[in-house]
């Protein structure tokens, strides 16, 4: 079996873990978790990194740190992990969807404006699968109505807009370091921002609101999201090769994308836009509606051919738990829907080997024959 992705732990991984084993340093108050912080926010552009235990973590502490609450509104595409809903609803405020656009799948910037309301605290865009958000229309907009910008960035470590880094965009940006991100810790996460009283917010709402001059005595309720220093040990040894990593993603990219051009019936990932060139953070596939094969039957097909797949995103408006709570009431968006059904991906991990490729090209051209 090719797995969908496997982590590549081939540089200083092993010789800072062991540092944390021999000094005794293995919880979130030892020496890397700032290293790394420093590091990471450094990598982006950032002034304040904040290393929390996952990128949903980071993002429901942006959300929370922002203030968003009952009555607010906030604008997220509708494709999308539930990561990015789920603390605007946990927080009482209501997620305002858009769609996505056709060749980028991201959220389609043009949509946004139009449903910025007296009631919008904020736009979250987040970048999918391997090319950025076309940011500059969702900052004018955002800047002309008074409105914060939330960057997910979880999938874009490295990435650029315009020759900005991807993660210094908007009042606070998110990463994730899950194993299949550029950067990984097991499983972790950071916010960074330039704002310094956003980011002492966020260091107290990581660490349950604790006060320095009475500890145990609580005036508001955080969480603990602290990320250990082993995790940060790994993610400074990740971060030290993400251009090596992003090399090895890129040219993943084009190799799919030299063994796959030309078939018919599917839709392969954007290259590159006037913006951004593709980082491949996976290679997706979109199958076409017309060919009566969908992206469920598709992947167990291939799965039977020794290839491991993941399906796309399911739409917020579409899942079960948010149909339940009256949410997004028949309201439709169907690239979105188009993306759920009919999107999955292929192998992508940073470990994948050009003869796993050609492998798995083969097996999608016979899927298509
Ligand atoms: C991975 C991911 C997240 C969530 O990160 P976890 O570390 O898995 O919680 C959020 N947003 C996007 C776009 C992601 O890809």
């Amino acid at each position: 079996m090719i797995p969908v992705n496997e982590p590549l732990l081939d540089g200083n991984e092993r010789k800072y873990l062991l540092e944390c084993l021999d000094t005794g340093w293995i919880s979130s108050e030892g020496p890397f978790v700032e290293r790394f912080e420093a590091a990471f926010a450094a990598r982006v552009g950032r002034r304040h990194g904040v290393a929390v235990t996952s990128g949903s973590a980071a993002l429901e502490l942006g959300v929370a740190a922002l203030g968003i609450g009952p009555g607010d509104e906030v604008i997220l595409p509708a494709f999308t992990i539930i990561s990015c809903a789920a603390p605007v609803v946990r927080a009482g405020a209501r997620p305002v969807l858009v769609d996505s656009d056709p060749f980028t799948w991201n959220m389609d910037a043009a949509q946004v404006e139009a449903r910025i309301t007296p009631r919008t605290r904020a736009v979250m865009a987040v970048h999918l699968y391997g090319l950025p958000v076309d940011m500059d229309p969702i900052l004018a907009a955002a800047a002309k109505r008074g409105v914060a910008v939330i960057e997910d960035a979880a999938e874009m470590h490295g990435q650029t807009y315009r020759g900005r880094a991807c993660g210094s965009f908007g009042a606070l940006s998110a990463f994730s370091f899950y194993p299949n991100k550029h950067v990984t810790t097991g499983e972790g996460g950071m916010v960074v921002t330039d704002d310094a009283a956003l980011a002492d917010r966020l260091r107290s709402m990581r660490n349950l609101c604790f006060r320095p001059e009475a500890r145990f005595v609580h005036e508001e309720l955080g969480w603990n999201y602290r990320l250990t220093n082993l995790q940060a040990a790994l993610g400074l040894a990740q971060l030290e090769k993400l251009d090596r990593t992003l090399a090895r993603k890129r040219a993943m990219g084009a190799a799919y994308r030299r063994l796959l051009e030309g078939l018919e019936g599917v839709q392969l990932p954007l290259d590159r836009t006037d913006y951004a060139e593709s980082v491949y953070w996976v290679y997706g596939l979109v199958l076409d509606a017309a060919r009566g094969l969908d992206a469920r039957e598709a992947m167990q097909r291939l799965g039977a051919a020794g290839v491991g797949t993941r399906p796309f995103f399911w739409p917020m408006h579409r899942q079960p738990v948010f149909e339940k709570m009256g949410l997004f009431a028949g309201e439709r968006y169907p690239v979105a829907e188009r993306l759920g059904t009919h999107g999955f991906y292929l192998p992508s991990g940073v470990a994948l080997q050009p003869a796993q490729i050609e492998t798995v090209a083969r097996e999608v051209r016979a899927l298509l024959a």
